[in-house]
Formats: structure tokens, C-alpha cells, sequence
């Protein structure tokens, strides 16, 4: 009995565990990379993460009583779903948590009837959902470690394997001493390890978050601000001018840009920004070190470190031809948008930042006034 129980329920709890876990974590994640609240710290408490999580675990507990209704055993879920009940009352809240139990009751109604046992279920969960409601709360209240909450939730799985075997529960029954021991072990085991994977997710989220706390993104296209790049241009310009390195600059404009906002409307002008934002960030990307801004209204800048003026003007030329490649659909009319692009590199004559920004500026306005849809590079002729 006892190799049984080790062999086959607590190493499948714990990878289905393992993945479940992480998961929902990769769920999350990929949500908030398509939300403005890209590289930010997960906040399971609250807003549409929360709504995702609640909704996760619900599908999953009527999945495992599917799966314990399949196998005409739910013995080897138990200790699973006794910690999963736990742990989304911690993390997704009271009201988070009693809609995972409501749809685990439902579902447990819906496969198995209304049977004693099912009632006998009902009153198992309820009791563990207000004891962790209760333990919870105090935890809260007064700081509870890590370790000692670990140890009052073994005491909870041990309350209840201790019970399972004194009033032999229907759903668990026949359960020696032994099996029942075995089981609560397994609890330990889990609940220790969901404890420090838990732990190991949370500290990870704490060190994205305050790498990246600090960027601040503009919504509508998502790239990094002016403020960023205020600030991770000071930085650079002091750093290459210093060591005379290659730093280069790419300017780009919208052309017409307030024609087309009168003309199609506010929105779509919105959606115009939104694709070329997209579009930046995802070109800029074949440059690990390179970052792009939206320094204005239609105005984005591309800071290129290591990048000399050569490379730099064909990357311009590149993005130039994929923007008038993109055809933006409004009111499902085609729109092309043509920009005019600016490009330098920073010289030992320039003597503070702003005077290699103007210089970049001026490429800039050099196409706007041949007539739009051009790029100028810096090759110090003009
Ligand atoms: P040019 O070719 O000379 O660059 O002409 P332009 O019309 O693009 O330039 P101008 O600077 O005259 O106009 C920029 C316009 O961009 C004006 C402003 O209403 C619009 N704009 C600025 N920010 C936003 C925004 O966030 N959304 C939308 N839809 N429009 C914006
Ligand atoms: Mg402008
Ligand atoms: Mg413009």
C-alpha cells in the first residue's frame, strides 16, 4: 500500500501540480504582454488577472472531479485539491476562492448526484473553506511567516486525513492507519513544495517588477515614453561621448499626420500610432541593445548603441520601406502612411546631448522639407 501510494498518487500530484502552477502563471503573463501592464508585477487580487485565475482553477476543479468520477477514485486528488482550495484563498481572495468551491460543488452534484456522498463532499469542502477563511485572515492580520502558515496548513491536511480515517468518509473509504498516514505525508510533501515554487514565482515577480518599475510605457503604442528617453539618453551620450564609441540616432515623423486625423478621425489616427509603434518595437528588436521611443504626438525616436551611421541610415531605410508597406485598414479603407526620418551619429564636436539631438532634428526637418516620405543621414556635407 504504502509503495503504492508513493509511487503513483504523490509523484503524479506533483507534477500535475508543477504544471498547473506555472501554467497559470504563463497565462498570466502572456495576458499582461498584450495589456498595457506589459513587465509589470502580477497582481492576482484584482482586475482581469484575477477574473482569469478565479476562471482557471473553476475549469480545473470540475475537470479533477470529471477525472476522480472517471477513475471511481478521487483518493489521489484529494491532498491536490485540498491545497489548491487553500492556496486560491490566499491568492485570488475570498470571493476568488468560494467560486472555485461553488463550481467544484456543482460540478461534484452534476457528476455523482445528489448522493450522501455528494453531501458528505459539500461539507468537507465548506468546513476547509471556512477554516482557510479564518486562518487566512489572521495570517494577514498578523504577518504570519512563510514557514508557520506551511505548518498550520499541514495541520489542516492532518485534521482531515485524521478525520477521512476516524469517520472513514464515504468518498475516501475503506482507509487503514497506514494509507491514511501515507496520505497526509504525501500532503507534506506537496504542500512544502507548492510553498517554496509559490515563493520562487512571487520573488520572481518582485525582481521583473522592479527592473522594470521604473520604465514608464506609453499606452497607446506601448513603447518606452519621452521621459525614458530623457533619461537613458543622458546616460548614453555620456557614456559614448566619453569613450568616443559609436551611438546613433534615428528620428521619425509622421507625415500629414493632422490631415489624417482630420480626415478619418481622432481613433484613427490612434490605430495609425498604434501599428507603427508596433511595428518600431518589433524591427528595433533585431538590435538587442537598441530601444524606441514615442517622443511626441507622432514623433518616435530610435536610440542605436554600438550602431555606426552606415548601419544605422539602411535600418532607417528598412523601417522607412516597411512602414509604407503597412496598409492600416480604417472603416475598411486603406490607409498608407508615409514618415520622414532624420538619422546621426554622435561626434566628438558635439559638446552636450542636446547638441547631437538637434543635429538628428534637423535631418529630420531637411526631408520633411524635400517634400516628405525621405530620409536624411548626417553625413556632415550639408
Ligand atoms: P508633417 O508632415 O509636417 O509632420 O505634418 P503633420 O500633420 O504630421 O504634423 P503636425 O505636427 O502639424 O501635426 C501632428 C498632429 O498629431 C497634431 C496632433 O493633433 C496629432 N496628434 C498628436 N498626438 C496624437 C495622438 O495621440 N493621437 C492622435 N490621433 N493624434 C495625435
Ligand atoms: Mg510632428
Ligand atoms: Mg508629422
Amino acid at each position: 500500500m504504502i509503495n503504492a501510494w508513493f509511487q503513483q498518487p504523490l509523484i503524479t500530484d506533483i507534477f500535475v501540480m508543477l504544471g498547473v502552477v506555472l501554467l497559470n502563471q504563463l497565462l498570466l503573463r502572456g495576458i499582461m504582454n498584450f495589456t498595457i501592464n506589459a513587465g509589470q508585477k502580477i497582481d492576482y487580487s484584482v482586475g482581469i488577472l484575477n477574473v482569469v485565475s478565479v476562471g482557471y482553477f473553476a475549469v480545473l476543479a470540475i475537470y479533477f472531479q470529471y477525472l476522480g468520477y472517471d477513475l471511481q477514485s478521487d483518493v489521489a486528488l484529494v491532498n491536490f485539491r485540498i491545497l489548491i482550495l487553500i492556496y486560491t484563498m490566499i491568492y485570488l481572495g475570498r470571493r476568488g476562492s468560494a467560486v472555485v468551491v461553488l463550481a467544484d460543488c456543482a460540478s461534484r452534484a452534476a457528476f455523482y448526484g445528489l448522493t450522501l456522498n455528494t453531501y458528505e463532499s459539500w461539507t468537507t469542502e465548506v468546513t476547509v473553506w471556512l477554516i482557510m477563511a479564518l486562518i487566512a485572515t489572521i495570517a494577514k492580520r498578523i504577518h504570519l511567516h512563510l514557514l508557520t502558515l506551511v505548518m498550520v496548513i499541514n495541520c489542516v491536511g492532518g485534521g482531515f486525513w485524521l478525520l477521512a480515517y476516524f469517520l472513514q468518509l464515504r468518498r475516501v473509504a475503506p482507509l487503514s492507519g497506514e494509507a491514511a498516514l501515507g496520505h497526509f505525508v504525501s500532503f507534506i510533501i506537496l504542500n512544502g513544495l507548492l510553498a517554496y515554487v509559490l515563493r520562487a514565482l512571487d520573488n520572481e515577480n518582485n525582481h521583473l517588477s522592479a527592473i522594470t518599475y521604473e520604465a514608464t510605457y506609453d499606452p497607446l503604442t506601448r513603447l518606452q515614453n519621452y521621459g525614458m528617453f530623457d533619461k537613458h539618453y543622458e546616460e548614453l551620450f555620456k557614456r559614448y561621448h566619453l569613450r568616443n564609441a559609436p551611438l546613433s540616432m534615428i528620428a521619425i515623423d509622421i507625415d500629414w499626420f493632422k490631415s489624417l486625423n482630420d480626415q478619418y478621425g481622432h481613433l484613427a489616427g490612434n490605430q495609425v500610432l498604434a501599428t507603427i509603434g508596433r511595428l518600431l518595437d518589433k524591427e528595433t528588436a533585431v538590435y538587442p541593445a537598441a530601444t524606441c521611443y514615442r517622443v511626441g504626438g507622432e514623433e518616435f525616436n530610435i536610440l542605436l548603441p554600438g550602431v555606426a551611421l552606415i548601419d544605422a541610415g539602411n535600418f532607417a531605410r528598412h523601417l522607412q520601406e516597411e512602414i509604407a508597406a503597412t496598409v492600416i485598414r480604417v472603416d475598411d479603407q486603406p490607409l498608407a502612411i508615409t514618415v520622414s526620418v532624420g538619422v546621426a551619429q554622435l561626434s566628438l564636436a558635439d559638446a552636450t546631448a542636446s547638441d547631437f539631438y538637434e543635429r538628428t532634428d534637423r535631418m529630420l526637418y531637411q526631408s520633411k522639407g524635400k517634400g516628405r516620405n525621405q530620409i536624411t543621414v548626417d553625413t556632415g556635407e550639408q
